[in-house]
């Protein structure tokens, strides 16, 4: 089956392309779609659903997309649906962890706590939506540790890996990342679908 990965963001698809193996994953680029996508849900599956439908919509064919963040205690759950955009402009990795390591400027490492929690979506054309999620529990370090992954990942001490996922491999975040998690149920549940005639 040929899905189209709704995400112009090159290491989630690398990401996603690993897990999913067994499909002809496609970027929205090679499929042609080239439109901006306005995320106005208020959760990560309104917007993962928002990102997969549109793309599914005007290209007819099965549309995968995900949407994540952190969310850390002593924020009260931000930067949350905002992550991408946490120091006002998007996907600006750099200033999104000054600003994260400078809003917990001498905050003790038993309230550092956070999760990333990911759900991702698939739709078809035909109005079926298959959603699934998934969370990795960690802490925010006082500095940046290694240089492997994107977005927060040199910050965020993983509890499964007790190692940043800025310093672990692709293969080791993957295994317990939040959208390894999200991706892998949703794997079982196209599975479950298929064998039970349903798509
Ligand atoms: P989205 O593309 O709207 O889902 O925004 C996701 C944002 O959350 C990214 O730009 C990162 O800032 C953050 N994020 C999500 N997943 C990860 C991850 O696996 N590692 C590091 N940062 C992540």
């Amino acid at each position: 089956m040929k899905i189209v990965v709704a995400s112009g963001n090159k290491a989630k698809l690398r990401e996603i392309a690993e897990i999913f193996k067994g499909y002809a994953i496609v970027s929205m680029q090679q499929a042609g779609f080239s439109s901006e996508i306005e995320e106005t849900g208020a959760t990560f599956e309104e917007n993962a659903i928002i990102k997969a439908r549109a793309v599914c919509d005007a290209l007819g064919i099965p549309a995968l997309a995900d949407d994540s963040g952190l969310c850390v205690e002593y924020l009260g759950g931000a930067p949350g649906v905002y992550s991408a955009r946490f120091c006002g402009r998007h996907g600006d990795d750099a200033a999104n962890n000054a600003l994260l390591l400078q809003k917990l400027q001498g905050i003790e490492t038993a309230k550092r706590g956070a999760y990333f929690e990911s759900c991702v979506a698939l739709c078809f054309p035909d109005g079926d939506t298959i959603t699934a999620s998934g969370r990795t529990y960690g802490r925010i370090l006082e500095r940046e540790d290694g240089e492997g992954g994107f977005g927060y990942d040199p910050l965020f001490f993983s509890d499964e890996l007790q190692k940043s996922f800025g310093a672990a491999s692709a293969e080791e975040k993957n295994a317990v990342s939040h959208r390894g998690k999200a991706l892998n149920a949703l794997s079982e549940k196209l599975r479950k679908a298929k064998a039970e005639g349903k798509l």
